[in-house]
């Protein structure tokens, strides 16, 4: 390396209280988030809820109205980007087409004047680490898309960011290849273990797949941040429950030492709701199931959609509709029919009975 290049900024990311407003209209609230030294964070929420705007405002192309961003214990807050370290991935590749790939992933090292032997050597590590070296003399337009953001990543680490910022890198993609290049990323964390990801995404499967943590968004604010089986087991709002995997989400009312929903006593573990409050019942589909058994609810079925490996079974249970997911249901019950659901106790989660879920307009994971 020589004295220009921006040194490695492991240590992670930290947003202290960032905001970032447009017009007067804030877009980023106050945001608080860690990002260990090596972990991947999903920032995971609906369009517009303000993941990107965080994510620029660590490359440094917004900048916060208050707040800092550190990477490690550097205040990069005032600092232009290309003084921050860090490697960056967008959804539409953005490679120069003029260019080869080679001269494309040498594109950041020389405008940090480093020497040419050594950017010889760092496009060749580069474009190895993403199995592209094949591909070095041939022009953007020559390959699939798959191909050119793999070159757009080998870009990215070619400067030995410490920082990787990933933009919805695989939306453009086909599920497919979608799927193939999420195995990648998960590969290439394994090789760059140091390496801070922040990942942007509206994709749940994604999130799930690849994050160490997910930090759930929602109009312009940190909602809940976890570990993915945190977020999913156990979500502590109705937002998270919704957005990360599917949920039933069920209006109760607390008695002293049960819950009721919809004339229906539950067995429940309530923890501090107070009698008389109300909450939301949060049980996942998977773990509704068909017959009598604990916390038994009796409706009539409403709809059965048969989806290869499961039937989702809608039940109107007392005007609420309650969705399961059934596996080896060899006669699904008849619409109308008279229908028992039932859910274990430990399977149970009590939100808070205010704040939005999801709707299914904003793309629900139903
Ligand atoms: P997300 O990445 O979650 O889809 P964004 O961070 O891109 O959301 O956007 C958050 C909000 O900020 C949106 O309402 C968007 O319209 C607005 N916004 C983003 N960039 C700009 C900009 N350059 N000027 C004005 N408004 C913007």
């Amino acid at each position: 390396m020589t004295g220009t290049v921006a040194g490695p900024t492991a240590g992670g990311i930290r947003f202290d209280g960032v905001s970032v407003a447009y017009d007067g209209n804030t877009v980023l609230d106050r945001l608080h988030l860690t990002v260990e030294p090596g972990e991947v964070m999903a920032l995971l929420g609906p369009s517009g809820s303000g993941k990107t705007t965080a994510l620029r405002a660590v490359a440094g192309f917004v900048r916060p109205v208050s707040g800092r961003v550190l990477l490690g214990d550097r205040d990069v807050t005032a600092l232009p980007p290309h003084r921050r370290g860090i490697g960056m991935v967008v959804q539409q590749y953005a490679l120069f087409p003029h260019m080869r790939v080679r001269d494309n992933v040498a594109f950041g090292l020389k405008a940090r004047k480093v020497d040419k032997p050594e950017i010889t050597t760092r496009v060749a590590e580069a474009l190895d680490l993403v199995g592209m070296s094949a591909y070095a003399a041939r022009y953007p337009r020559e390959l699939s898309g798959g191909q050119q953001q793999r070159v757009a990543i080998a870009r990215a680490l070619a400067v030995r960011p410490g920082v990787l910022l990933l933009d919805e890198p695989l939306s453009a993609l086909d599920a497919q290849l979608r799927s193939g290049m999420l195995a990648e990323l998960a590969r290439l964390h394994r090789e760059l273990p140091e390496v801070s990801i922040l990942y942007v995404t509206h994709d749940q499967v994604e999130a799930l797949t690849l994050a160490d943590r997910i930090a759930v968004m929602d109009r312009a604010r940190l909602q809940d941040c976890g570990t993915p089986q945190e977020l999913y087991r156990t979500p502590r709002t109705r937002f998270t429950a919704s957005f990360v995997g599917n949920a039933n989400l069920l209006p109760v009312t607390a008695g002293s030492g049960s819950v009721s929903f919809a004339g229906h006593e539950l067995e429940l573990p309530i923890g501090e709701v107070a009698a008389g409050a109300t909450a939301t019942l949060c049980v996942r589909p998977h773990l509704v199931g068909l017959g009598d058994g604990p916390n038994a609810l009796t409706g009539t079925v409403a709809e059965v959609q048969w989806r290869g490996s499961t039937h989702r079974l809608y039940a109107d249970i007392d005007g609420h509709r309650v969705k399961a997911d059934l596996r080896e249901l060899r006669e699904p019950p008849a619409l109308g029919e008279k229908v028992t659901l039932h859910f274990a106790p430990e399977d149970a989660v009590l939100l808070p009975a205010v704040g939005p879920a999801l709707q299914p307009a904003g793309g629900s994971h139903d």
